[in-house]
């Protein structure tokens, strides 16, 4: 349930409306936005009743959220949660492109992606180091080194760095390298991965599960959240179907369900969505037209030499052209890049 207060209402009648919510066992998310301020009630809801707390002066009203997903829903935040990173925003005005490399292989191969994708317009970079492979006999990524050369190539070039942790005894060390932490598909629903997430304090990129459903990804999200780590992005990637022609199915319907369900902000990876590099582009095009508050690519100088998705990277000359033909999409759409 969350309470609605009264406009004006002072710090103090809020703290007595936490304070209550407290006593009767139940926590209190705040929400302070421009317009009024409003209490989350986390608990079971079928306990909650509404009437203690209409009584107070400073509440104007009550209204229950009926959907499985409380801190994540729109109805607790009306507003989108921005999420500021070194003088990056995600989920407002700006289209944010995250781009590079797969897998980080080597240093060389790190920063001159790195470059390529600054030059073009990226403002955060990608890079695996902790790679989840189907197979065991696949590059698994350099873990620990590729985490040092992430760092080497933010320091280099100043994007902010995102960068995937499957495990969760990893996430402290990965945590004191990157700036965004990647749950990948495969691990959405890693439970464990998702409280240590919470914990990290850092924002967290939250990628579908191959098979999963909206509801599910939003619920993965809860978790993260319950935890007062509200700097969570989601990312739609693709979930598995029927279709074999592509490695994914790229859901583009979850872009506005997911606008309308949840104040996050959405990233689409067309890369994975998609498989192939030459489609790309226009699967990249189609969700910024579509509201996505940013884009996850994969970008290699040499895609054929790549160690991982090399069938899905984009050279960095066709990275440009991509942003170039965003660029015009977002401003029809009333966006930047
Ligand atoms: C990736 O971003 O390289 C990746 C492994 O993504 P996903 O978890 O979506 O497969
Ligand atoms: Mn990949």
């Amino acid at each position: 349930m969350i309470i609605i207060l009264k406009q004006g209402v002072s710090t103090r009648e809020i703290a007595d409306v936490v304070a209550r919510v407290e006593e009767l066992g139940f926590r209190a998310h705040l929400s302070q936005g421009e317009e009024r301020t409003i209490i989350g009630v986390i608990g079971d809801e079928r306990r909650i009743d509404p009437a203690v707390f209409e009584v107070m002066p400073s509440v104007d009203h009550c209204v229950p959220i009926l959907r499985p997903f409380k801190l994540a829903s729109r109805d607790m935040r009306p507003e989108n949660t921005v999420v500021r990173l070194n003088g990056v925003r995600i989920g407002a005005e700006e289209v944010v492109i995250m781009a590079g490399p797969c897998a980080v292989e080597s240093r060389s191969q790190l920063l001159e992606t790195a470059f390529a994708v600054k030059e073009a317009g990226a403002r955060v970079l990608r890079g695996g180091a902790f790679k989840p492979r189907t197979s065991p006999y696949s590059f698994q990524g350099l873990g620990e080194e590729g985490l040092a050369l992430l760092a080497e190539a933010r320091e280099a070039t100043g994007l902010p760095i995102v960068t995937e942790v499957m495990a969760p005894h990893d996430v402290p060390l990965v945590a004191e390298h990157a700036d965004i932490l990647q749950i990948g598909a495969r691990q959405m629903q890693n439970f464990s991965l998702l409280h240590a997430a919470g914990e990290s304090g850092r924002p967290i990129l939250l990628k579908r599960g191959i098979m999963s459903t909206m509801e599910e990804l939003l619920m993965s999200a809860e978790y993260i959240l319950t935890h007062g780590n509200f700097r969570v992005m989601l990312c739609e990637r693709g979930i598995r179907t029927f279709e074999t022609y592509t490695r994914n199915t790229l859901d583009i319907n979850a872009v506005p369900m997911l606008k309308e369900l949840t104040h996050l902000p959405v990233i689409v990876d067309p890369s994975h969505g998609t498989g192939q590099w030459r489609l790309v582009p226009a699967v990249a095009r189609a969700a910024i037209a579509a509201g996505a508050d940013g884009l996850l690519i994969e970008v290699h100088p040499r895609p054929d030499q790549a160690l991982s998705d090399g069938g899905q990277s984009l050279k960095p000359e066709t990275f440009h052209r991509l942003v170039l033909e965003a660029r015009r999409v977002a401003e029809a759409v009333g966006r930047k890049l």
